[in-house]
């Protein structure tokens, strides 16, 4: 047996060690733009691109953009409306939304 001549087991063993680093460089490859991806995004309007802005209103925040005017509550914010009394309620919905009551 010629000894300078990998065995075929050692062949399956180069070729497998070079599939699984490619695996693992594609893999952080992938984590790296779906943070890019996500960090692109942040506080940007979802339907215009431009830059939302936090407004706060009695505690409550809205991202609005600064653009369209499109506003975006967080997760469980809407609901902190139902703690508004009806008098601050008008208020935020005239504040908010640049309504004349
Ligand atoms: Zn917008």
């Amino acid at each position: 047996m010629d000894e300078n001549k990998p065995s075929r087991n050692e062949d399956e063993y180069f070729v497998k060690l070079d599939a699984d680093l490619i695996k693992s460089q594609r893999a952080t490859l992938d984590a790296e733009r779906r943070k890019a991806e996500r960090a692109s995004h942040y506080m940007r309007c979802p339907k215009c691109g431009a830059q939302l802005t936090e407004t706060e209103f009695h505690h409550i925040k809205i991202d609005k953009c600064s653009e369209c005017g499109g506003m975006w509550f967080d997760g469980g914010e809407i609901r902190m409306l139902e703690h508004l009394d009806q008098s601050n309620l008008r208020a935020f919905v005239r504040s908010m939304f640049g309504l004349k009551w």
